[in-house]
């Protein structure tokens, strides 16, 4: 999986987030398929961020909103996060610009 890296704003979102509903704020962006594709968002364009909205579960707690698995990093715990919001923003090391 790739940790890709956001404009400042994304950040100042993410922790303002964190802060505000003591939740993870994960990052999300697809896979390059090719060797050419950017390797901070896969080619897509477009980075993404999944602000957790409960959590963490052993299973996937609801099937109406998307879930994310979490390994944990000391301060949120592993298991199942139940994602309230996807954000996407213009990947800053291609500008968005496909190929
Ligand atoms: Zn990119």
């Amino acid at each position: 999986m790739i940790t890709p890296y956001f404009p400042k704003e994304a950040y100042t979102q993410a922790k303002a987030y964190q802060a505000a509903h003591s939740m993870p704020v994960f990052t999300w962006a697809m896979e390059p398929e090719e060797k050419t594709d950017c390797d901070n968002c896969g080619g897509g364009g477009i980075v993404y961020l999944r602000l957790a909205e409960r959590g963490p579960f052993s299973t996937p707690a609801t099937t109406r909103q998307p879930s994310t698995y979490f390994d944990g990093d000391g301060q949120f715990g592993k298991g199942w996060y139940v994602v309230k919001e996807t954000m996407g923003f213009t990947c800053p090391k291609c500008k968005g610009i496909r190929k």
